[in-house]
């Protein structure tokens, strides 16, 4: 980098109390799926990180102690010694990258319903946890010993933590998952002793966890603590005014602050949802209340927005935790400026998703993101080619442009051949609907890497045959030409066709090709359950239509609650005065109106419809796969394989994914598929088995 760069800034050092970051890049604590169950799989994910050249990565919350179980949810815990290998691991893996080690150790109060442990939730009053969970179970109100226990849980947690290695260590007060959080609320905390009532009380808690921690640490690791700054609960949340009080009495304790929102539903905005630096106006004015440096958030992915953050004076380092798992290398790439080889978070929080579903982490725009261990992949390397071949793609959307990239990484020859003028596929059409022009970044940055690599030749304006491609003997072929909607009504409710006569029917692909109902009055059937139902019937209001929509769920694109964009989307239908009919089917359709059903009593309701918009399941454009399986031997061609929604349609994470997986595995001697493709870890058995009796558990002492 010369000495002019305008990004400079962002490659000094900060002193965080006794450690110094290379860099103001820091990745914030997140959650990923992985956890105890999949611990060298998070050190292999974050150890990336650090060679990307974040100058501090963190752990996602760990677990103090077994009443904080958030089970079944899956995230780290250090409740005894035999949780210490997994977090040294981590720990190791971040230093061998590079980078300072965090932890953010993580009491969950009354939001952990203690499900595994069975223990009884602790919070500060007598209420049913919240506000993660909606077990019917309550949270016990703390006494004066359940406190004193809980700071000396934190304690152990904290020398049990520096002990293994990490540089730096959290007090987590943040997103309403965490005890000291309920305490400082209002909401939850009405107390009537010296920790309830006036701030001061409020925050008891808060400075006595800080202060263990601090002299616990005794200088041989930094303490961050992460504060909920807005966002939470209506009026008797946590409010500025808290947090101002807050930092002006506890503002030089922890030697950092890390500015979070009331719930990490608002913390992680979706693209659709709000935009990149979005937290701004929550976090302006508070650095200016303590001398201790302060990192954020905002879905910073531009280098000059994050510029803008320190010049600005609101932030001292640019937090990431998505831009952080789109593109792991995302500070070397700026340092190296190779801008343009940045893969941008697109905001749609499939991330999220891997661990709202206790699944292992998936990206969207990282196919690599949680296949670190697994399956050995690198979001920026790929095995080198083994053979001359070339290999064609035949449809440019995100799979095929995922294929061609890697292939391309790889060194082979790629003929990428797209039937359209536009690449980008379905990622290109569904960026023009409401909300949904980021996505677009996934066709940008594969298109941009195609450009810049010689040996990936791209084809516009070719539709392709089975017979163009014997005729021009290409011997491997990846089929990548997507999917179209169904227009028969087939989906999750209905696994057969609805009957509908006289009246028009559309579906996504023909709204998306620019084909939208001619009639006023229609009504958007949501079968599907993710964001497309919502998202049509945003636009056909949008172009004026008096639109209303069915779902047989509880919630328009209930799926999306994995996203944290369920409440959003139900509240923008409403505000745009679409009419929602949920728990119903649509049965029939005719001439003037559809039949629904609700799905508990059957009984129907009439709607007055000039048309109908099928959002149900989508088929797979497979016949050219189909074909040309047929004629493999009898031709050059010599390997022929579907990918991404031509095989199966799904997510575009799941094609992207699907594409790489192609590349990873082309010309590789591969296992017999039936053995486990990737490596795991499985649970170690207990060794003292079966000597286990009830006296041996020690339980009840
Ligand atoms: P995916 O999500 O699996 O990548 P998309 O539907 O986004 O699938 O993209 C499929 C792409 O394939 C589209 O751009 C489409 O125009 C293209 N395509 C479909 N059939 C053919 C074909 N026979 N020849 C070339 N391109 C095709
Ligand atoms: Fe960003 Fe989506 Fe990847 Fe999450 S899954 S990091 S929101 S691109």
């Amino acid at each position: 980098m010369t000495e002019s760069s305008p990004y400079d800034i962002l490659f000094e050092p900060v002193q965080i109390g006794p450690v110094t970051t290379k860099n103001r890049f820091y990745q914030v604590p997140h959650c990923n799926g992985m956890g105890y169950r999949d611990p060298s799989a998070q050190a292999a994910m974050r150890r990336i990180k650090a060679e990307g050249g974040w100058s501090v990565v963190n752990t996602e919350q760990v677990e103090i102690h077994p009443t904080s179980d958030i089970a079944p949810f899956i995230e780290l815990r250090i409740w005894d010694d035999q949780d210490l290998p997994h977090l040294a691991r981590i720990a190791e893996a971040i230093h061998e990258g590079g980078a300072l080690a965090g932890i953010e150790l993580a009491h969950n109060g009354m939001n952990a319903p203690n499900l595994y442990s069975r223990e009884i939730p602790l919070g500060p009053m007598h209420l049913p946890v919240a506000p993660d969970t909606i077990a019917p179970i309550q949270a016990r109100a703390m006494t004066k010993r359940d406190i004193a226990d809980l700071r000396r849980w934190h304690r152990t947690a904290v020398r049990r933590s520096i002990d293994i290695g990490y540089d730096l260590v959290y007090v987590y007060a943040a997103h309403g998952y965490s005890g000291l959080h309920h305490f400082l609320s209002p909401r939850y905390n009405q107390r009537t002793d010296e920790y309830g009532g006036s701030l001061a009380n409020r925050m008891r808690l808060l400075r006595e966890v800080l202060e263990d921690t601090m002299e616990i640490a005794d200088g041989k690791a930094a303490i961050a603590c992460r504060i909920a700054v807005e966002g939470e609960y209506g009026p008797n949340g946590v409010h500025r005014e808290d947090i101002q009080g807050v930092l002006t009495e506890l503002g030089e304790l922890p030697d950092l602050w890390d500015f979070a929102m009331g719930s990490w539903e608002e913390d992680s905005l979706t693209s659709r949802f709000g935009p990149e630096g979005s937290q701004e106006e929550h976090v302006a004015g508070l650095k200016a209340l303590t001398s201790k440096p302060v990192v954020g958030v905002g879905r910073f992915t531009s280098p000059d927005a994050m510029v803008r953050q320190i010049r600005k004076g609101l932030l001292d380092l640019i937090g990431a935790a998505r831009p952080s798992i789109a593109d792991p290398f995302l500070p070397n790439k700026i340092r190296d400026r190779q801008l343009e080889s940045i893969r941008e978070c697109i905001g749609c929080n499939i991330c999220v998703t891997g661990d709202q579903t206790m699944s292992i982490i998936r990206c969207t725009q990282n196919p690599s993101m949680g296949e670190e261990y697994r399956r050995g992949w690198h979001p920026e390397r790929v095995k080198p080619k083994t053979s001359d071949a070339r290999v064609a793609v035949i449809g440019a959307g995100p799979a095929g442009l995922e294929a061609a990239r890697a292939l391309g990484v790889r060194g082979y020859d790629v003929n990428l051949l797209e039937a359209g003028r536009e690449l980008g596929g379905r990622v290109t059409l569904e960026s023009k609907l409401p909300g949904l022009s980021a996505w677009n970044r996934v066709r940008d940055y594969r298109v941009l890497a195609i450009e810049a690599m010689p040996n990936v030749e791209v084809f516009r304006e070719s539709p392709v045959t089975a017979e163009d491609v014997l005729e021009f003997g290409f011997e491997h072929v990846l089929v990548a030409t997507g999917s179209t909607w169904r227009a028969d009504g087939v989906g999750r409710f209905h696994t057969t066709p609805i009957p509908v006569d006289g009246i028009e029917v559309c579906t996504p692909t023909d709204v998306l090709a620019g084909r939208l109902p001619t009639g006023q009055r229609v009504v958007v059937y949501d079968d599907d359950y993710y964001y497309m139902g919502g998202v049509i019937a945003e636009a056909l209001r949008a172009a004026g239509k008096d639109v209303s929509i069915v779902t047989p769920s509880a919630q328009v694109s209930q799926w999306t609650v994995h996203t944290f964009e369920v409440g959003k989307i139900q509240r923008r239908l409403i505000e745009a005065g679409i009419v929602r009919h949920t728990d119903h089917a649509v049965v029939s359709a005719a001439a003037g109106g559809v039949t629904i059903s609700s799905v508990y009593t059957e009984q129907t309701t009439q709607l007055e419809a000039d048309a109908l918009v099928m959002v149900t399941a989508r088929l797979p454009k497979d016949e050219l796969f189909t074909q040309l399986e047929a004629r493999i031997g009898d031709s050059d061609l010599l390997t022929v394989r579907g990918i991404g929604d031509a095989w199966a349609p799904g997510t575009i994470a799941a094609a992207v994914w699907s594409g790489r997986r192609a590349a990873e595995e082309f010309e590789m001697d591969l296992k017999p598929n039936d053995e486990v493709q990737f490596r795991r870890e499985v649970t170690a058995l207990d060794p003292i088995w079966p000597g286990v009796t009830l006296q041996a558990t020690g339980a009840g002492k």
